[in-house]
């Protein structure tokens, strides 16, 4: 992470963050992804996290299949493109909708930085799932919110 220009008028800034890197098992396989140094991290800055997991709050549960998108996030978003299962179920609507209520949630509280789970199809930032393959790009969620102007940082997963 970098800057440190977390606080507004003595109140630490309010900053989303993928649930699963918090410890919250959401992840697809029923684990999560905690990050001990990225708490530390925003602990340190003065950030107050407010975890989200946009595929749970979309309405898939958990654990779901794993899925992926067909195009890049930013075509599925303008409707070029799908996101499927690896039985091929087309979930696009329930990422689309993740993706809005992330949205909504960070226009509602004011948030305008999000640290996000790295690879994932909604929360990727650097890289996603394309096909079943790691390809360059975010997902779903980090495109919708980068697109409305919402700073998003990808972070790994790191166990210590
Ligand atoms: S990476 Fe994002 S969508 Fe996946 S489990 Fe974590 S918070 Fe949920």
């Amino acid at each position: 992470m970098s800057g440190d220009d977390s606080t507004r008028d003595g109140e630490r800034e309010k900053v989303l963050v993928s649930a699963c890197l918090l410890g919250k098992r959401c992840k697809y396989d029923g684990g999560d992804n905690a990050d001990g140094v990225l708490r530390r991290e925003l602990e340190s800055r003065g950030f107050e996290a407010v975890p989200f997991c946009p595929e749970e709050e979309g309405g898939l549960g958990t654990p779901r299949p794993p899925a992926w998108l067909t195009a890049s996030a930013e075509e599925v978003l303008d409707g070029a493109g799908a996101v499927v299962t690896d039985a091929g179920r087309d979930v696009t609507a329930e990422f689309r909708a993740g993706a809005d209520k992330a949205l909504e949630l960070c226009a509602r509280a004011g948030l305008k930085r999000a640290f996000l789970k790295e690879r994932s199809p909604s929360c990727g930032c650097a890289s996603t799932h394309v096909d079943g393959e790691l390809v360059d790009g975010p997902g779903m969620t980090a495109a919708l919110l980068r697109r409305n102007g919402v700073e998003c940082e990808g972070i790994e997963g790191r166990r210590s």
